[in-house]
């Protein structure tokens, strides 16, 4: 990669062209060959953890946890250990209660062992407690390690709880690449999703001014463009592949505490996979890992934004769109859909103003005046048939059918999906064009 980890770790922040001071929040990433074995006690020491609470789970636990408790005892250490007994467990009230009541006053430190799930209990405990936080790795399947804030389930409503960012993470070759094959993918699915978020965010500094970093947003798309090389050789189990992999979710994720947003890394093809995760927690539907969602989201945001490219765009008809937009039948609608979790996203519209007619107005005569210049960063984009064939080389899902998520809710999930956040994205664009609903339709899933 272009941006080395260990230089970007090494500096305190870097002064960007940009204007900003970038800084990151992680310290130390230890990640290759028996990265375990030679760099857990040393942190142990950087961070002055004389007593660490182990938490890991029994797969995790046979993964990676019993390596790092022989590596304890070993060394003299005395620790706390606390294995989930539920097969993959939720991210709710119960595993950071069982976290909160087992981490007795001894524990100095938090050594999370896992994957997003245990990463991210791991973060809420540490900030709880106010203590250090060492994340090691057992697969390569999204980019949450670094940041600063946990993927939550509260009271059945999925949040992004603040909460702190590890400060080591380890990644060691042998462990990351015995991971399922299946988390793999969705490492590899969600670096696939930047294809889309660097497009959007591009877009959205041309059309609304938000702020835009070319450093960061070129940062990310190398570490894209080093995942697409070597994903081939990481679904195989190759160890220097996979710790490639990793090392780009990492900077993924480091891009995005550079850039205080969650712009590059996350768009379209992630609120997708949102809106499948919020289903499944309310309704039980069917679900897929992160990563793996968030792949299937890109090729259907890439089949809509290729198919946006060939329309002119028509002013009467989006201002007769927006005109017959009922906005309570949307309410409506998304409550049907969604569930309780649909109240936030209403709440949110509603102090946004999203569907005010007024603004549409200013809006849509913004994008038709810089219609060349938003079609240009289309350009960036890959066609999605060069995406499927990529995935199907690595036996990546090119269908939410794969997990059970059928034509008809994907379409769904297009449609709903840029009422998540207030961020703007594909849908709000077709929105905005008067193009949504018939986008939705007419969707090849
Ligand atoms: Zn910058
Ligand atoms: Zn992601």
């Amino acid at each position: 990669m272009k941006y080395e980890l260990a230089k970007l770790l090494a500096g305190d922040g870097f002064s960007c062209s940009c204007g900003k001071n970038h800084f990151g929040l992680l310290k130390d990433c230890c990640i290759g060959e028996n990265a375990l074995a030679e760099n857990l006690i040393p942190m142990l020491e950087k961070y002055s953890i004389r007593h660490p609470f182990v938490l890991c789970d029994r797969e995790t636990f046979r993964a990676a946890g019993e390596q790092v408790t022989t590596l304890l005892q070993q060394n003299g250490i005395a620790y706390t250990l606390h294995c989930i007994a539920r097969t993959r467990p939720a991210p709710d009230e119960r595993i950071v209660g069982e976290a909160v009541m087992f981490c007795d006053a001894r524990c100095d430190g938090v050594l999370a062992v896992g994957g997003g799930v245990i990463n991210d209990t791991g973060k809420v405990l540490s900030a709880a407690r106010n203590i250090p936080d060492i994340y090691i790795a057992t697969a390569p399947s999204m980019d949450g390690f670094a940041s600063a804030t946990s993927s939550m389930e509260r009271e059945g409503l999925k949040v992004s709880l603040p909460s702190r960012c590890p400060d080591a993470v380890i990644g060691d070759a042998a462990i990351l690449a015995s991971a399922p094959v299946e988390m793999i993918r969705s490492g590899v699915g969600d670096m696939a999703a930047k294809y889309v978020s660097l497009t959007e965010w591009e877009i959205a500094h041309l059309l609304i001014g938000e702020y835009y970093c070319p450093i960061v947003a070129d940062m990310v798309r190398d570490a894209l463009e080093t995942c697409v090389r070597e994903a081939e050789a990481a679904v195989k189990g190759d160890h220097e592949a996979v710790c490639h992999l990793a090392e780009a979710l990492v900077l993924s994720g480091m891009a995005m505490n550079y850039a205080g947003v969650s712009r590059p890394a996350s768009g379209m093809e992630h609120y997708i996979s949102h809106i499948l995760d919020m289903q499944a927690l309310e309704f039980g539907n069917p679900a897929s890992y992160h990563g793996i969602q968030c792949g299937v989201g890109t090729l259907i945001t890439l089949q809509a934004y290729e198919k946006l490219r060939s329309v002119k765009p028509d002013k009467e008809k989006a201002l007769a769109y927006a005109k017959a937009f009922s906005l309570q039948a949307h309410e409506e609608h998304l409550r049907k859909q969604l569930g309780k979790g649909a109240e936030a996203m209403i709440a949110g519209e509603a102090k946004e103003g999203k569907y005010d007619t007024a603004k549409h107005e200013e809006r849509l005569e913004k994008i038709l005046s810089i219609y060349d210049r938003i079609l240009a960063c289309m350009e960036k984009l890959p066609a999605e048939a060069e995406l499927t064939e990529f995935f199907k080389k690595i036996g990546h899902p090119i269908s939410g059918k794969e997990f059970g998520v059928t034509e008809d809710a994907l379409k769904e999930a297009f449609l709903m999906a840029k009422d998540i956040r207030d961020k703007y994205v594909l849908g709000r664009l077709l929105w905005d064009l008067g193009l949504l609903d018939e986008f939705a339709a007419a969707l090849n899933v």
